[in-house]
């Protein structure tokens, strides 16, 4: 389906938006045309070699590929991606899958299918854990969802966190993602944790504000084999970015932070808190021009929740701006006009159509005590990742479900 007719202004001429001067030296490679039919032509071929490896029968092949077709609209709607991002030697078309050619592409895969008729394969349980590994912070984010456990006393040693990365590989996750508090004050514990971990079956990512993210410390953990990096950007004013922040230097950190990640070919992704006030088409479009001199292969659009250091707060998105959102995401992912931009990745955009794919279902947040939750926005512990018996943990986990959105269907 073409998104083409629901344009209504050429984009250079709406961004009337403050610039900045982002200067970035390497870029993603992002590809489109041909080239981008070429490999996703290719990827197709090998999911297709993917699924006759796990069945016999060619019935359950075609109809495991059907169900991969399905299960993929439900997640990017009825379009088709124009566009795939090159880095280090990978394809990457969605955030939260791993990149084509690799090891981690085709055990993720094979775990699809494996949901659509058991396989006797090697399975993911989980596609994606996001785990705080440090109460430690020098900001004060307006929309901080570890807010009441900022800057206390951490609970958490090194030890224990790798054995909380060991225990979520014993289980099958395809993607961790290291958040806090600031992860990268503890840049030395992740180094630690990564070189005890197995790489081969998880690819690791951190979720920074740009703090901390220098070129040195940047190659330590490209060496420690990181994947991909998270920089928490809010605005393409550094004024307004600051103040939402709570840190005059917030902007400069996100922008170093990226290119310094982009100089190490990591896989980038922009992650923005869309707020009332920034839902407009104007800033929405502003932004992702930014995005695109940045540099960066992704952006990740998130909804402001009524948690943390938003805790009571009448902050959700109304219809509205829903619709201004959801506009930008489809037209500025799927549209031919835009092929030179980041791919957006909005979570809300399946959620509310499909449910929610967290809660222990494919995957979950542990927090700061190691305790596990539904998502980092929706805070219900269901015990303790190194205490008790983690499949009763996982159940009622799974049985309290998601706050604002029903199991993924
Ligand atoms: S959102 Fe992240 S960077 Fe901001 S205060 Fe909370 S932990 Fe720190």
């Amino acid at each position: 389906m073409q998104t083409d007719h629901v344009l209504r202004v050429p984009l250079r001429e709406e961004a009337t938006f403050k610039k900045t001067t982002i200067k970035t030296i390497t870029r993603t490679n992002i590809i489109s045309g041909w080239r981008n039919d070429y490999i996703n032509l290719r990827i197709i071929f090998s999911i297709i070699k993917i699924a006759r490896e796990c069945y016999k029968d060619p019935v359950d092949v075609l109809s495991g590929l059907k169900y991969l077709i399905i299960l993929r609209k439900k997640f990017v709607g009825d379009f088709k991606l124009r566009k795939t991002v090159q880095v280090d030697g990978k394809y990457y078309r969605y955030l939260y899958g791993p990149g084509w050619r690799s090891n981690t592409f085709k055990k993720f895969m094979i775990s699809q299918l494996n949901d659509f008729k058991p396989v006797k394969q090697d399975t993911y349980r989980f596609n994606n854990v996001i785990m705080a590994i440090t109460k430690k912070c020098s900001l004060q984010c307006d929309h901080c969802f570890e807010w009441d456990s900022l800057n206390k006393k951490e609970n958490l040693s090194t030890a224990k966190l790798i054995e909380i990365v060991q225990k979520l590989q014993g289980q099958g996750v395809s993607e961790i993602q290291f958040s806090g508090g600031e992860p990268m004050l503890k840049v030395e514990r992740i180094i630690e944790i990564l070189n005890s971990a197995n790489k081969k079956e998880t690819t690791f990512w951190i979720d920074t504000s740009g703090f901390k993210f220098t070129e040195d410390n940047a190659r330590r953990l490209k060496e420690a084999g990181l994947t991909g990096v998270f920089v928490s950007l809010d605005h393409f004013d550094p004024e307004l970015h600051n103040k939402f922040r709570g840190f005059k230097d917030a902007f400069s950190w996100a922008e170093t932070a990226v290119r310094n990640a982009l100089e190490q070919d990591f896989v980038v992704s922009l992650s923005i808190c869309i707020t009332r006030e920034f839902a407009t088409r104007e800033n929405l479009i502003g932004y992702m021009e930014m995005a695109r001199e940045m540099g960066v292969a992704f952006v990740q659009f998130l909804e402001p929740k009524a948690v943390g250091h938003f805790a009571g707060k009448d902050v959700l998105l109304h219809p509205e701006h829903l619709e201004i959102v959801e506009e930008i995401y489809t037209e500025l992912n799927f549209s031919s006009k835009y092929l030179s931009y980041p791919i957006i990745t909005y979570h809300g955009y399946y959620q509310r159509r499909h449910g929610c794919f967290s809660g222990g279902y494919k995957g979950f947040y542990i927090d700061t005590d190691g305790d596990i939750n539904p998502c980092p926005f929706c805070q219900k512990k269901s015990g303790n990742l190194l205490d008790g018996d983690l499949e009763a943990n996982l159940r009622s986990l799974k049985n309290a479900g998601c706050i604002d959105y029903t199991r993924f269907s």
